[in-house]
């Protein structure tokens, strides 16, 4: 371990890393959106289906329910007991609602423009029963014009799951699946009152390749309590023996004042900053070892995964669900709280109470309640951030090319605080006036390289350390 930190200048690390940043899964984050009416709603979609040359779309399907809950969960859910009282007729009158949804926004954005990728998210879509599932998948096909080889993916809570239903999914067309993991360690797992051995999860990733999924990605969160460098480094070998394709590996953001369920966190058992470093770095460099590939910020995949792929052919994206393929289609939400990214245009989220989305559903009205349409501007940083984040460094020439812009005029005031990273190791500044992050430092500390693109934060203050993003947007 102390080799990896070596390699690290800690002094620096500590004075960049005690910042609380955006992950910019959006740009602008939506902190800066506002509320939208029905106007605005129809405006934005009438420009994305009557574009000169209309985007593949990416269908979002958000099943918010849970049986349980996990203490650091920061997602839009609803913690509902199968065998509470209305369970059941609740559940129902949402699956109604995302069905006349999902038809909606097919005549709305275009039945007849390709459906590439199809993601269910959650919450737990699984929490669903197979009727439940078959019946909105069925809407979807029927709706839409799904292409030949489709992205087909649900994420899946191995709690919930039987080799039957999984069988059920495979036939339904699914292709994809995305395993909640997070952590191996029975002590971390009882904390956050997330339990499920790894003998349950390797035996359904085991039940996943004999049926055929294509896919088998995971996701795992370091820094959260209880966890120390040799915990991770037991969870991330486990992980690694069930070879899964891609694997998230997240930062745990602890910020209870914002996301009510993490209160129950032990904030006194979470792991320091320089722990989490090497928790980063030990990740790295094991994922490294058994043949994966770096890809942005924090996912690992084999190179034969369609994201390692996505980096070659710059179809590679960083959104919502983290890093994906899919770059340039338009991406649309149903349920709850989803969020709609229109290619070029702008960002619509749904309401995030089930019920308020339910009645506006019911009532006919748009579920959309926010959102921004882009500015010129806001579509070059996007680009920037999306290269720094997908690729780890910036070429300007690109960005030249797309937007019609001279790099170093622009962006004058960043390229200079550029240079201030450089001297403290985060970038080095290439032929070309290529941005690229260091291998360590840079790929750790890569938000505090993107604040200083952000148009939307105090760029020297945020970046160096005077100010924290979310204090100071709570
Ligand atoms: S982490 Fe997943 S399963 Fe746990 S409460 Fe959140 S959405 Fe539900």
């Amino acid at each position: 371990m102390i080799e990896l930190k070596a390699e690290v200048d800690i002094e620096v690390f500590r004075r960049y890393a005690g910042l609380s940043l955006p992950r910019h899964v959006s740009y602008p984050m939506p902190t800066w959106w506002h509320k939208l009416d029905a106007t605005d709603v129809d405006a934005l979609i009438h420009d994305c289906r009557h574009a000169d040359s209309p985007n593949a779309l990416s269908l979002y399907l958000h099943i918010p329910f849970c049986e349980h809950l996990c203490k650091f969960c920061a997602c839009t859910k609803v913690i509902l007991r199968k065998s509470a009282p209305h369970a059941g007729s609740h559940v129902a009158t949402y699956n109604d609602a995302i069905v006349t949804e999902i038809e909606r926004l097919a005549e709305k954005v275009g039945a007849d423009r390709p459906l590439r990728q199809i993601h269910w998210g959650g919450g737990t879509p699984t929490y669903l029963a197979d009727e439940q599932i078959e019946r909105i998948q069925r809407t979807i096909e029927r709706s839409f014009r799904i292409e030949q080889g489709a992205e087909v993916a649900m994420e899946i809570d191995p709690r919930t799951v039987s080799p039957a239903k999984l069988k059920h999914l495979k036939d339904l067309g699914f292709n994809r699946v995305s395993f909640g993991v997070q952590d191996f360690n029975e002590q971390v797992q009882t904390h956050v009152r997330r339990v499920q051995p790894f003998d349950m999860v390797r035996d359904t990733v085991q039940a996943c390749r004999e049926i055929g999924f294509a896919s088998v990605n995971f996701d795992l969160i370091y820094g959260l309590p209880y966890q120390t460098v040799e915990t991770i480094r037991d969870t991330i070998e486990r992980s690694i023996s069930l070879s899964p394709d891609r694997v998230a590996y997240y930062h745990y953001a602890q910020i209870p004042e914002k996301i009510a369920t993490q209160r129950g966190i032990d904030h006194t058992k979470l792991p320091n900053s320089e722990t989490k470093l090497e928790m980063f770095l030990t990740a790295k460099t094991l994922f490294e070892e058994a043949g994966y590939e770096f890809i942005g910020l924090d996912h690992f995949a084999k190179p034969s995964e369609m994201l390692g792929q996505a980096v070659e052919d710059g179809t590679i994206q960083r959104n919502f669900q983290g890093m994906t393929t899919g770059g340039g289609l338009d991406l649309i939400g149903a349920g709850a709280s989803s969020i709609s990214h229109l290619s070029g245009l702008g960002f619509l989220q749904n309401r995030r109470e089930v019920e308020d989305y339910i009645g506006c559903i019911q009532r006919g009205e748009t579920a959309v309640h926010r959102g921004k349409r882009f500015t010129a501007d806001d579509l070059v940083r996007q680009g920037v951030l999306n290269q720094l984040y997908c690729l780890g460094e910036i070429r300007p020439i690109d960005m030249e090319t797309r937007f019609g812009i001279v790099f170093s005029d622009y962006f004058a005031r960043e390229i200079a605080i550029m240079d201030e990273l450089q001297d403290d190791g985060l970038v080095t500044l290439e032929d070309h006036g290529v941005i690229r992050a260091t291998p360590n430092l840079g790929r750790v500390l890569l938000r505090n390289i993107a604040a200083v693109f952000d148009a939307y934060l105090n760029v020297e203050a945020y970046c160096v350390g005077e100010k924290d993003y979310f204090s100071a947007n709570a």
